[in-house]
């Protein structure tokens, strides 16, 4: 399959290229021209398990991929890496109202689902490219991509992975998480400044010519397991299918329209549904959830997307990101592949912090999703009522998401089947959870046993486990220090 750059139609290069190099060297991000022709019909698929729609939404995007291989990967991301064999199972609230359960992986959080497969995808993508250096993966995390990723690819052979977080901007579990973490080819380092400062930072090591020498001589190549990787954004589509396969085989009828309510940040889970959408999978809208970090409810709702604010630290971290990369995908794919023009608005991001789209963009993004956002206030509001009303227990992320569909359903008045993709466990944000339900407690482990003796429902083995586990990092570098951490962790791997 052909990618391109979403910023420049003169960088032509495969899916194994794609993924194995992560960021395009003019900064744009890689996207497939021929998006339009790939169509996978869910009816094909009703009978089908995890793994084998994983197999069959992907393989169009990665055509190169002899299929046996791609199977394998998939098998192998799947096979013993999740509590139930659903992967992504599927709970009723109510008659037309769903959870799909994200967060059954090793770390508790939706990332999982991607970053258990992203390591096979890399494995076979640089055989592919006959590169002789390792990989060195490098990724900036808001809390959930950093634990995933280091489980993902902790001693894989042949790759090594340095993860950079917001010290002081992620909850105390995800910091725990992390920096317990085990494997002799990891870092993880605390950056001060929020999640865009380690972001940016990352990007700009990334197209730095030096750094990129630099790791050359010592036998690495440079990657991303941020979800501006193809191989993180393609296994998202995945749950799309399977969610609607689920309603299916409770009696929908295939063919009805099914709305998707995504907690956002990124914008990586809600692009993958637009591209589910895009193969024919019969989706309504896209309910796109932000926290008070709204500059995606903005940018749908005006047009116009304004980076210069101040970011707000809420109790859905994982959110809390004013720079989301994937946009730029929906940018090309929703202007029928206008690179010149995507990379136009992006001059006009860096030059001014803004840039605005066309109304006729405009329009056509309003079809498609429905924005909302929810203060701090109104997340711990949408934790009680789903726990009244329903007895389910949600995180605070999810309950960004919740929120958005009452709201949606307010506003648009229409009751069709609704599938709220829950993307962290509530244990993983116990301290909120247990607030907004009026349980107090000392700290996280005794308001995690109460939630449990309320709820019925465990704590994930990881997540307990995760206090009794020695601390192994503690590196703390700032943006202009990034470079010399970086340095040094290739200098003792080389
Ligand atoms: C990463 C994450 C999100 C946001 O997903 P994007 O793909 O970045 O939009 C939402 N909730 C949780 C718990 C996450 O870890």
């Amino acid at each position: 399959m052909k990618y391109q750059s979403t910023r420049s139609d003169n960088i032509n290069i495969n899916e194994y290229e794609a993924i194995y190099k992560g960021l395009s060297e003019d900064g744009g991000l890689f996207v497939c021209p021929d998006f339009k022709d790939i169509h996978v019909n869910v009816n094909d698929l009703l009978d089908k398990d995890f793994c084998e729609v994983a197999l069959a939404v992907m393989e169009p995007w990665l055509n190169e991929f002899p299929r046996d291989i791609l199977k394998g990967c998939i098998d192998s991301a799947y096979a013993n890496t999740f509590d139930c064999k659903e992967v992504a199972p599927i709970k009723k609230l109510e008659d037309n109202l769903y959870v799909c359960e994200l967060f059954r992986g090793r770390t508790s959080a939706f990332k999982d689902v991607a970053l258990s497969l992203l390591p096979y995808l890399m494995k076979e993508a640089s055989l592919a490219c006959g590169v002789k250096e390792k990989i060195c993966i490098l990724t900036a995390t808001s809390g959930d991509t950093g634990k995933a990723a280091l489980e993902g690819f902790r001693d894989v052979d042949g790759t090594s992975i340095i993860v950079f977080y917001p010290k002081g901007g992620v909850s105390e579990i995800q910091e725990k998480q992390m920096c317990t973490s085990l494997g002799n080819n990891v870092r993880v380092c605390g950056i001060e400044g929020n999640f865009d400062d380690a972001q940016s930072a990352v990007k700009r090591v990334f197209n730095d010519v030096s750094m990129r020498e630099f790791a050359k001589d010592k036998g690495y190549h440079f990657s991303s397991a941020n979800s501006i990787n193809i191989g993180r954004l393609l296994p998202q589509i995945t749950y799309y299918y399977t969610s609607y396969i689920h309603l299916c085989k409770s009696g929908m009828k295939v063919g009805t329209l099914v709305d998707f309510a995504v907690p956002s940040g990124n914008f990586g889970n809600i692009l993958a549904g637009y591209l589910a959408k895009s193969m024919g999978l019969p989706i309504g809208k896209l309910i796109c959830a932000s926290n008070s970090n709204n500059v995606l409810f903005d940018f749908l709702s005006t047009g116009e997307y304004m980076r210069n604010r101040d970011l707000h630290k809420t109790i859905s971290p994982s959110m809390d990101i004013l720079l989301s990369s994937n946009l730029e995908r929906l940018l090309y794919y929703a202007s029928d592949c206008n690179s010149e023009y995507v990379a136009s608005l992006m001059q006009d991001l860096d030059k001014d912090g803004k840039y605005k789209i066309s109304k006729e963009l405009h329009e056509t993004l309003l079809e498609i999703f429905y924005p909302s956002f929810a203060s701090d206030k109104e997340t711990k509001e949408h934790i009680q009522k789903c726990w009244e009303e329903y007895h389910y227990l949600m995180d605070s992320h999810t309950a960004v998401g919740y929120k958005a569909i009452l709201d949606y359903q307010k506003d648009e008045g229409n009751n069709r089947p609704c599938v709220l993709l829950s993307t962290a466990s509530p244990y993983k944000f116990a301290l909120d959870v247990a607030d907004a339900l009026g349980i107090s407690g000392e700290n996280v482990q005794s308001v995690s046993l109460e939630l449990e003796k309320l709820s019925g429902q465990n704590v994930p083995k990881g997540l307990s486990e995760v206090h009794e586990l020695l601390v192994r990092h503690t590196d703390v570098c700032s943006k202009s220090t990034i470079d010399e951490f970086i340095k040094g962790a290739l200098e003792v791997w080389k």
